[in-house]
């Protein structure tokens, strides 16, 4: 009978502790795990409702202006100045138009979607990643490769907004509201210039459904993503209100905007060139022309009417990228060291090694890390059983290393 009384029950719905899985104490009663979980979907819903409503409503007063943003981006970002300007300035007239459209009878400001062209490695993912910390709204990086035309094998349209709609936890007011970054755009180009007798599966059939997203109109999204099957419960969203940010590198774009120029990559310019122009990085002279030639629709073009770009990344920029950001990568390394007791030191020349053979692998920043994980794989299997207080990497250590590893296969360009 004593026993009967010491028996604990759930102070939600009665049942005692034989019954349930487990129960919490607090100060004057039990929860079980079923009523605890129950409860975290209820208060998720109420913290829902409010989202909606007042709790999530941008406040002008607290939106970080551009210069906060690109102050910020900076910290991650080595360069790009242009584009972080350009970003900045997209992502905050975003929250204006937001905060705009609730007032019915003002000047409507419509959206400007962003397009980014900059070779591959140069920081337009990098940057995408970064701007989301500080984002206040939902937002997604999908990847254009992946999208066909209805009716093919791969991913609808659609399932672009799919991933919004996860990030916003199925809250389809939220997730109207965000903004997603769509990488490789360039991979959805119609190849040549002639439309193809054929239909062309990952060309202009899946801009013309980018399209339809871009203009702004409801469109039907499959939850789970992937391909739309007739079961599927489908949830209209409208994309009137979400800024689209697109990046690309448009390999062999150059060629066009030099032609367009009317110079050449290569030799030096014709004499009605009297405007210099800057052969190292035609990019910057990209213009919504050179997209047309590419491959991209008018139509499309139009649609992203804030174009810019990144520059390729110089000697100077990859050195910094390797030391200078906030989680630049030597530091990830040093930090790895350091929770073994191990202080990781590397000799000046090591960094510009490391620079040149990226820059001879082609890879760009890419290429950075690959090189360092090659010559810091042995230390980092031998230095935690050795156990080291102190690791220097010098020149010739890096060489070696360079050498024994399998790194030296991208030389030979594969
Ligand atoms: P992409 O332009 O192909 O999207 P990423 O943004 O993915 O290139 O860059 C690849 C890697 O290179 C990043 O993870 C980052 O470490 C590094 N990186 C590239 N550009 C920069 C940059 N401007 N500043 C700092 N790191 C960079």
């Amino acid at each position: 009978m004593a026993k009967q009384q010491q028996r604990q029950y759930c102070s939600f719905c009665g049942r005692p502790d034989t019954e349930v899985g487990m129960l919490i104490a607090g100060i004057n009663g039990y929860i079980c795990n079923e009523c605890a979980e129950q409860a975290h979907e209820i208060a998720r819903e109420g913290m829902r409702g409010k989202k909606g409503g007042k709790a999530d409503d941008l406040n002008m007063s607290e939106l970080p202006k551009p210069q906060d943003i690109k102050t910020f981006l900076d910290q991650y970002v080595i360069g790009q100045d242009d584009a972080k300007r350009y970003l900045s300035v997209s992502v905050y007239n975003h929250y204006k138009r937001l905060l705009q459209q609730d007032k019915a009878d003002d000047v409507e400001i419509e959206k400007s979607n962003i397009i980014i062209v900059g070779s591959t490695g140069t920081g337009k993912t990098l940057l995408a990643r970064t701007i989301a910390k500080l984002l206040k709204v939902p937002f997604t990086i999908v990847d254009a490769t992946v999208l066909t035309e209805a009716g093919y094998v791969g991913e609808d349209i659609e399932s672009i907004l799919t991933r919004l709609l996860q990030v916003a936890d199925y809250d389809v007011k939220a997730a109207e509201r965000g903004i997603v970054f769509i990488d490789e755009i360039d991979k959805i180009a119609r190849k040549g210039d002639n439309p193809s007798i054929t239909r062309d599966v990952s060309g202009e059939g899946v801009q013309q459904g980018l399209l339809k997203l871009l203009e702004g109109s409801v469109v039907n999204v499959p939850p789970q993503g992937g391909r739309k099957h007739p079961d599927q419960k489908m949830i209209p969203v409208d994309t009137k209100n979400i800024l689209f940010i697109c990046g690309g590198a448009f390999d062999g774009i150059e060629r066009k905007i030099a032609q367009r120029l009317n110079t050449h990559v290569v030799g030096y310019g014709s004499v009605q060139n009297t405007l210099r122009i800057d052969k190292e990085n035609m990019m910057q002279y990209i213009s919504p022309q050179d997209l047309k030639s590419f491959g991209l629709i008018p139509e499309i073009i139009g649609r992203m009417p804030v174009l810019t770009y990144l520059n390729p990344l110089s000697r100077e920029a990859l050195q910094s990228i390797l030391t200078e950001p906030k989680n630049a990568i030597v530091k990830q390394y040093m930090k790895l060291f350091e929770m073994d007791g191990v202080e990781l030191t590397f000799a000046p020349e090591v960094y510009e090694y490391i620079v040149d053979k990226a820059i001879e692998f082609k890879l760009g920043a890419r290429g950075l890390r690959s090189i360092v994980e090659g010559i810091m794989m042995d230390a980092m299997f031998d230095i935690p059983t050795r156990g080291d207080k102190k690791f220097e990497v010098t020149l010739d250590y890096a060489r070696s290393q360079m050498e024994k590893s399998n790194l030296s296969r991208l030389q030979a360009g594969e």
